[in-house]
């Protein structure tokens, strides 16, 4: 460990992994040196909607990919609610298990403040942009731009946590002829809201957890007919009328959309739903982890401490594929705070001993085949960092809902979010909502009139 008087902690980003951090340094009562850089204006990240694509309001590539109308896709109970503050406490009441984006946001920014004695946002340098990185003579010298004062300067920090998100640097395959097409292209990352296709063939591209939700949202306000194309499967799920799945896309004219197995489909629009790559432009190319997405990115020792480059003084939380989302990046965020002030149990480990964890896990990865085998290899792993931060096993037991959510999802794609759950915490059953496809109203207040 650090000198202590010698820490400064430098956070990138203010959404919900970087707030971990200065949540759990607060929590532990001992905050250090410790500076948090957010790009925009606010805190909570992708959950802050905004109607701009392409630039921001101060003139840089906008974050957020949320679009209207987006209901979160897993239960709250499952990866968002955390143990020390549950959606009940929030909203004096239970709530369902599948909030819109404002009920989210509004529990994330309830915990920040509420649930934290300490003024987390005096840490916070808002409207700044960090724009490099590099390490040197055991220090990282991070460059920033502020905004507002319209001023780059340079600061010295011990640690860096980075924790910039990972679904703003869209993943956008060539495909043959899309240049004659003459309808609309977009990536999810710029879609913003469904209405734009009424009453239009709207083309799907990659059936993930992006594009089955868009193609629902597309189909619910309106569209006449939606495609997904698959690459390397079909879905098997049971799609209501109006959605038809398609194999890989492989070429396009004027009008239509051609694919792998000779079909065609006329269309009006295509969205590419092709996910998004590691992005760390502003990090040193020596400090960097691999572009290509994955559950257990390489080189990251306890999923977190960066072991290429930074002499074990960087790390990142959020840069995971993700199934645990929130609980995951605190649980994460607990650990680094405690490692960086020294207070893990069973650290420090050799440098050999970190490395052959990390080949331990990402052998482990390899034979990953399903959403479950997702469920399983983050709860194990989990498991392992919450045993050594000290972090609340009760999250651990998510398990089950998972296995619940991804059956309902099998038995009804359009209609899964009916089901509610029990809090793992408060052992209340969330209350019943309209179902999904007959909401049109995704503000908080309709949420909260159920
Ligand atoms: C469309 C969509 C739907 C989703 N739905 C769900 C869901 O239903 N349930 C769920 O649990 N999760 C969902 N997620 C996953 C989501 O990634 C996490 O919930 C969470 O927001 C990730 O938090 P984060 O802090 O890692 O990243 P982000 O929320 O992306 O926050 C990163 C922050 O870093 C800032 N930043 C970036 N670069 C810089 C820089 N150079 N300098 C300074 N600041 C910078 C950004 O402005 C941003 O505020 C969804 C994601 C997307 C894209």
């Amino acid at each position: 460990m650090e000198n202590e008087n010698k820490v400064r902690v430098c956070v990138i980003g203010a959404g919900p992994a970087g707030m971990s951090v200065l949540y759990q340094f607060a929590k532990l009562g001992k905050i250090p040196s410790i500076v948090c850089y957010e790009k925009q204006s606010t805190w909570g990240g992708i959950w802050n909607y905004t109607w701009r694509t392409g630039l921001d309001e101060n003139n840089e590539p906008c974050h957020s990919s949320l679009y209207k109308d987006l209901w979160t896709n897993a239960p709250k109970e499952a990866n968002i609610e955390f143990p020390d503050y549950t959606f009940e406490q929030h909203f004096g009441k239970p709530v369902p298990s599948y909030p819109p984006a404002a009920a989210i946001g509004d529990y994330l920014k309830g915990r920040w403040t509420n649930a934290c004695f300490t003024d987390l946002k005096q840490f916070i340098q808002f409207n700044t942009i960090v724009r490099f990185v590099k390490f040197e003579n055991n220090h990282f010298v991070v460059t920033i731009d502020d905004r507002k004062k319209n001023m780059t300067s340079q600061e010295v920090f011990s640690h860096v946590v980075v924790c910039s998100g990972v679904f703003n640097y869209p993943n956008q395959p060539e495909v043959r002829d899309i240049i004659k097409f003459e309808g609309r292209v977009m990536h999810s990352h710029n879609f913003r809201n469904a209405n734009e296709f009424q009453g239009q063939r709207v083309l799907i591209v990659g059936s993930h957890f992006s594009g089955e939700d868009i193609a629902l949202h597309c189909l619910k306000f309106g569209a006449k007919h939606v495609y997904l194309s698959w690459r390397t499967k079909p879905t098997g799920l049971n799609w209501p009328n109006g959605i038809e799945e398609r194999p890989e896309l492989v070429r396009f004219d004027e009008k239509s959309a051609y694919f792998k197995d000779g079909s065609l489909a006329n269309i009006d629009a295509v969205i590419f739903c092709t996910g998004f790559r590691n992005h760390f432009p502003y990090l040193d190319t020596n400090l960097r982890i691999a572009e290509d997405t994955s559950t257990y990115p390489d080189g990251l020792y306890k999923a977190t401490l960066f072991l290429n480059g930074g002499n074990n003084k960087l790390f990142y939380i959020g840069a995971q594929e993700q199934l645990y989302t929130m609980t995951y990046f605190d649980c994460l965020a607990s650990w680094v705070c405690k490692y960086i002030l020294g207070k893990l149990a069973d650290e420090p480990k050799t440098e050999q001993q970190m490395k052959n964890d990390v080949i331990r896990w990402t052998t482990r990865m390899a034979s990953i085949a399903s959403i479950k085998d997702v469920a399983d290899f983050q709860t194990a792993l989990l498991a392992e960092i919450s045993s050594s931060s000290g972090y609340d096993k009760g999250i651990l037991n998510a398990v089950p809902i998972f296995v619940d959510w991804i059956r309902h999802r099998e038995e009804d794609i359009s209609n899964f979010r009916r089901h509610q759950f029990r809090s793992m915490y408060t052992g209340t059953l969330a209350p019943t909502q309209t179902p999904y496809m007959k909401i049109f109203d995704d503000s908080l207040e309709n949420f909260l009139k159920f």
